[in-house]
């Protein structure tokens, strides 16, 4: 029997606590893993502000040069800057030090491919049987790789976005970088793109001092409300590296993550792909300008693929992960910022705009079952879900069980890839449905657990 081989990547990259999951001993591996599994050529390597990641780095980098690899060191930046510099540059790899969102003891690793697409579930099972084996291609003391200092590699991202984006002046704008990896970056463009910038949390610092690195609801009060007291346009907030964006809009409002995702995708038009626990607000909004919806697994690497797949023009998570394939297939959260700007310029205020989207009531619930059973049981579901609902427009089972109803609703039975739980999230055409479906599925899922945990 093949010898098991432990899990070291999660949904983004390798995440833990320093000292804990995440240690030297471990940089040092998955450095000389890179250095091993990337082919003959350059490994761009950046990291986050935290007060881990330039020690990470370096023990990384060690690694990469011990396998005979040069490295491009682009010391902090935000993580879509090593996404397009190593598509940029012709590198064999990309290595970002983060742990994105993550409180400042964490820290994290995460991996992208010469064309700026994060690394695929199959190569990082190659990174972790390389680490679990320790069959490193360690070369000799004549040769050895070379580091290349590229910071200077900063300004040509800066002036290959702008040159992307066409916003006039006269947008007033807040930017709350959370003191993370775009906090220099991001108002500096925002200032070239024409805008009056004011900026929150903007000097970077590993202990995120102002904020939660995390840009939620409860982590943006402060943005909200300088929005809302200066009379800006608009607010925008990233997370730690700065791969992602949420915006406030100009009532001093969080804007709603499904929303704002519907209104850029059909701002792109065209084909979109988004994720099976995504809104059915984006399907509407691409229906009125003839654009077209793909759902694919959770996660953004299957956005990034998927986007490859189809040709795509746009891409995203709810979470507001969003991937802009004409830039790079790195999500980008500096890009996504200046997407929603042109977007206030060309189409009015946000809060309107979002206001002018139907809210539909949506339900998540969790029901607690065994891990071994999450198999047997969501094949269960897939075959008893569809019987619940007489008026089924599409079954989707690429990452769970998602079932499209004739009036909009939908539902997605889907099991939870780290925890003992499998979730639904629904959404109704209004209150009525979504209670029905939701008390409907729920007792069904209820109903299969119960069969299994009574024949054990
Ligand atoms: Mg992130």
């Amino acid at each position: 029997m093949e010898e098991e081989i432990p899990q070291l990547f999660g949904t983004s990259g390798i995440r833990g606590k320093l000292g804990d999951k995440i240690n030297l001993e471990l940089a040092l591996k998955v450095g000389l893993a890179v250095g091993t599994f990337a082919g003959k050529g350059k490994i761009v390597v950046g990291h986050d502000p935290r007060t881990s990641s330039p020690m990470i780095s370096m023990v990384v980098k060690a690694g990469i040069l011990q396998c005979g690899k040069d490295v491009l060191d682009l010391g902090m930046v935000p993580t879509p800057v090593v996404g397009y510099a190593t598509k940029c540059l012709g590198a064999q790899a990309g290595v970002m030090i983060t742990a994105s969102h993550n409180p400042s003891p964490y820290n994290g690793i995460k991996l992208w491919n010469p064309n700026g697409m994060a690394y695929r579930q199959d190569q990082e099972r190659a990174i972790e049987r390389i680490v679990h084996c320790e069959s490193f291609n360690r070369v000799s003391w004549d040769l050895l790789g070379k580091s290349q200092d590229i910071s200077n590699f900063v300004s040509h991202y800066v002036s290959d976005i702008l040159a992307l984006v066409k916003i006039k002046p006269g947008i007033k704008v807040v930017v709350d970088c959370g003191s993370g990896a775009a906090s220099n970056l991001s108002p500096l463009i925002l200032r070239q793109a024409g805008c009056e910038v004011v900026t929150l949390n903007s000097q970077p610092d590993g202990f995120f001092p102002g904020r939660n690195p995390e840009p939620s609801q409860k982590n943006l009060g402060e943005l909200m409300r300088v929005v809302k007291a200066i009379g800006a346009d608009l607010g925008i907030a990233h997370d730690g590296d700065a791969d992602r964006m949420v915006a406030v809009d100009d009532e001093g409002r969080m804007a709603d993550f499904d929303k704002l995702l519907a209104l850029v995708s059909a701002q792109r038009g065209g084909m979109v792909v988004t994720t099976v626990d995504a809104s059915a607000a984006i399907d509407r909004c691409l229906m009125e300008v003839d654009g077209k919806v793909k759902r694919t697994k959770v996660g953004d690497v299957h956005v990034a693929e998927r986007i490859s797949e189809v040709g795509a023009n746009f891409g995203g998570e709810p979470s507001g992960t969003w991937i802009h394939p004409e830039f790079c297939m790195c999500p980008d959260g500096i890009l996504s910022g200046l997407r929603v700007i042109e977007l206030v310029q060309e189409k009015g205020p946000l809060a309107k705009l979002l206001d002018d989207l139907p809210t539909y009531p949506t339900r998540r619930v969790t029901v607690n079952c065994q891990d071994d059973d999450k198999k047997s049981i969501m094949q269960e579901m897939e075959k008893k879900l569809p019987y619940l609902f007489s008026d089924i427009k599409d079954v989707n089972p690429i990452d769970g069980v998602r079932l499209t109803l004739s009036d909009d609703s939908w539902v997605l039975v889907r099991p939870s890839g780290t925890e003992s739980f499998i979730r639904i999230t629904l959404e109704g055409k209004d209150e009525k449905r979504a209670h029905q479906i939701h008390q409907d599925s729920k007792k069904l899922l209820e109903d299969v657990i119960k069969k299994f945990e009574e024949s054990e």
